[in-house]
């Protein structure tokens, strides 16, 4: 126990010791048990370095492995927030130290933490959870016979009943606690529930129970290092006696502890002791011992340098002096007083307008820090403003690129089908004449022209298909034909288109004649095999010479010798009655013919005439 309390704040304190006392108590390793202890020991007056010496220990403290030290340890720290009103920490604190409660096994080490959370609990003003978590400790403690903490339990709940002005079951736990005391001779355990005791029957205006108690202490306070709480104790029993009219008692307790107040070197406590003296002699009406009171009380209170001593003693010595008839010393005495209660004043208002000044300063700096803290989520805002307008127009830019892409590569469909329009027929879908010039020019200028033959093939009479059957019909006749050609390009690996109208050109490859006379028989058969619509039947006539070998008459392109022989021939086999063909194979391909001489070379015999007529 460190201290005597005076009041029932200071017993508070003194609990919260005599809870160190017992959690020291508790054995464990030295080295960290020294530093709990020594923590425990400066929470109270120097909170900063308690925390500065608990924090790296509570780093290294495993809650599964040592929660009951880890319990101490941030309960030291708790403790020592609440010292520095930082309320807020204290609480997460104290939050884990329940969490750590349930982590323990001993009873002793449960009942001691409990106790814990109610001195802090209590400290911070929550008497409801105080109590609830010392009642929940007695529990523990009465059904496991730890007697130890029994009495700082009862005691506890004694100060709490007390303070809440509970005296009867403030009394009631004192007592318990006070039995147990007894029993177990534990005299420094019994001091200061005394004492508690003394001032709860006080409060309770019980006087003559309050004064028993208190008796009780002064004898064991008469050993020596006691003599700082025997003073308090004088003092307050000289209080009570006074309360009670005697005193003459009264005087006798005050003057031994303003002796012993002197002897301590209080000279604040003394002259309050001196000053009570002399109003008591005053309403005694002994005006000298007032006088002489009064006078020590004065130049005691100087000796403190304490204002407000000062100001009780000038008070007191006026009073006295004023009723001796001394009224220019009272007077001299007074203005002492009035200035020093206006310095006192002055004092006061400058430290609550320092006080006030630093709120100001408080609330400014908040301000300013909002201020920044906006500016800092412009900045912030303005930045991912900035980013998503990088982003967008990095997208907008992939997108034109895209767009261009697509427009590059639609243009070029476009083309290709434009391309492929130029040279396809509408109607028949088959090659026009365009790209016929163009497969005749390839062919003609290949390695193999020799071997290609041209071959013209026109519808017969098909004026008459449309005029008996109308246009249109005409048409699906045409794409009729059309198919079948594919269909024999396709199997015959040759090159067809149509010429115009319902003319086709086919350019095939022969090396025999023979050969394109079977193919041309083969052509034209299936033409007339076709069965259209309304039964239309068609046939074709058709004439044909080879590419190459033929005499090119100026402006002329160099297919074009073959297409008028191919002509004059299929002109032939119309008059031949249709559903023909004509054609001529060279017997020399060193000739060279002329299409005007046609039947010249064939009466030579430079062309052989080949032919199927109706
Ligand atoms: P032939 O050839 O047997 O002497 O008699 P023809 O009736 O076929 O006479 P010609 O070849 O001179 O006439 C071709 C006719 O084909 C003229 C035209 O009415 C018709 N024709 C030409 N192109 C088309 C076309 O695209 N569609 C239709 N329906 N008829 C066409
Ligand atoms: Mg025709
Ligand atoms: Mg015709």
């Amino acid at each position: 126990m460190t201290r005597f309390a005076t009041h029932s704040k200071n017993a508070l304190a003194m609990l919260a010791a005599m809870l160190l006392f017992s959690l020291a108590a508790y054995a464990e390793s030295a080295t960290l048990k020294e530093q709990l202890d020594r923590c425990e020991q400066l929470e109270h007056g120097q909170p900063e370095q308690a925390i500065e010496l608990i924090e790296p220990i509570i780093a290294e403290l495993d809650a599964q492995q040592q929660p009951f030290e880890r319990i101490r340890a941030v309960g030291c720290r708790a403790w020592s927030l609440g010292v520095l009103g930082q309320l807020e920490q204290k609480q997460r604190d104290l939050e884990e130290i329940k969490q750590l409660l349930a982590l323990l096994t001993e009873p002793e080490q449960q009942s001691q933490s409990l106790r814990l959370i109610a001195t802090l609990k209590h400290r911070s003003g929550e008497t409801v959870e105080s109590i609830e978590a010392l009642k929940q400790a007695l529990e523990i403690a009465q059904n496991n016979d730890l007697t130890d903490d029994l009495i700082p339990l009862y005691t506890n709940l004694g100060i709490i009943h007390s303070e809440a002005k509970n005296h009867a079951l403030a009394i009631e736990h004192y007592e318990l606690a006070l039995e147990l005391a007894e029993q177990q001779g534990n005299i420094q355990m019994r001091l200061p529930i005394l004492y508690n005791l003394g001032l709860t029957y006080r409060g309770a205006d019980q006087l003559d129970k309050a004064i028993e108690a208190f008796e009780q202490l002064l004898e064991p306070l008469e050993a020596p290092g006691m003599e700082i709480r025997l003073a308090s104790l004088l003092s307050v029993l000289g209080s009570i006696y006074r309360e009670q009219g005697r005193l003459e008692q009264a005087q006798a307790n005050y003057e031994r502890s303003a002796a012993l107040h002197a002897e301590l070197n209080n000279p604040a406590e003394r002259s309050a002791l001196l000053i009570d003296l002399s109003y008591m002699a005053l309403e005694q009406d002994r005006l000298q011992t007032a006088l002489d009171y009064s006078d020590e009380a004065l130049s005691t209170a100087r000796e403190s340098d304490y204002s407000m001593s000062i100001r009780g003693a000038l008070q007191a010595r006026a009073r006295v002096l004023e009723t001796a008839g001394r009224a220019d010393e009272a007077l001299e005495l007074l203005r002492e007083f009035n200035q020093l209660n206006e310095e006192h004043l002055i004092e006061q208002q400058r430290s609550e307008l320092n006080e006030l000044q630093a709120q100001i300063g408080y609330e400014q700096q908040a301000l300013e820090l909002a201020e920044l803290r906006t500016q800092q989520q412009q900045q912030q805002h303005d930045l991912s403003q900035q980013r998503l307008l990088l982003w967008a127009g990095a997208i907008i830019a992939i997108l034109i690129l895209l767009i261009v892409i697509a427009a590059l590569f639609w243009q070029r469909l476009k083309h290709r089908e434009l391309t492929q329009l130029s040279r396809t027929d509408q109607l028949t879908g088959l090659p026009n004449r365009h790209r016929i010039m163009n497969f005749l020019s390839e062919a003609i200028h290949s390695d193999n022209a020799d071997r290609y033959v041209l071959l013209l093939l026109d519808l017969d009479y098909f004026k008459q298909i449309n005029d008996e059957h109308g246009h249109d019909a005409g048409d699906r006749a045409l794409f009729e034909v059309a198919e079948e050609m594919r269909a024999f390009a396709n199997n015959h690996q040759v090159d067809i288109g149509r010429w115009g109208g319902e003319e086709f050109l086919i350019l095939f490859q022969a090396d025999r004649p023979e050969d394109a006379v079977q193919l041309t028989t083969e052509l034209l058969d299936r033409v007339a095999s076709i069965r259209g619509e309304a039964d239309i039947r068609l046939t074709a006539s058709a004439g044909f010479a080879p590419l190459s070998s033929l005499q090119q008459l100026p402006d002329q392109r160099i297919w074009e010798p073959a297409l008028l022989i191919a002509d004059q021939l299929l002109f032939r086999a119309k008059k031949a009655g249709r559903n023909g063909f004509f054609g001529v194979w060279p017997t020399s391909y060193s000739a060279r013919i002329q299409p005007h001489h046609l039947d010249d070379a064939i009466e030579s015999g430079v062309y052989r005439l080949l032919q199927r007529s109706a």
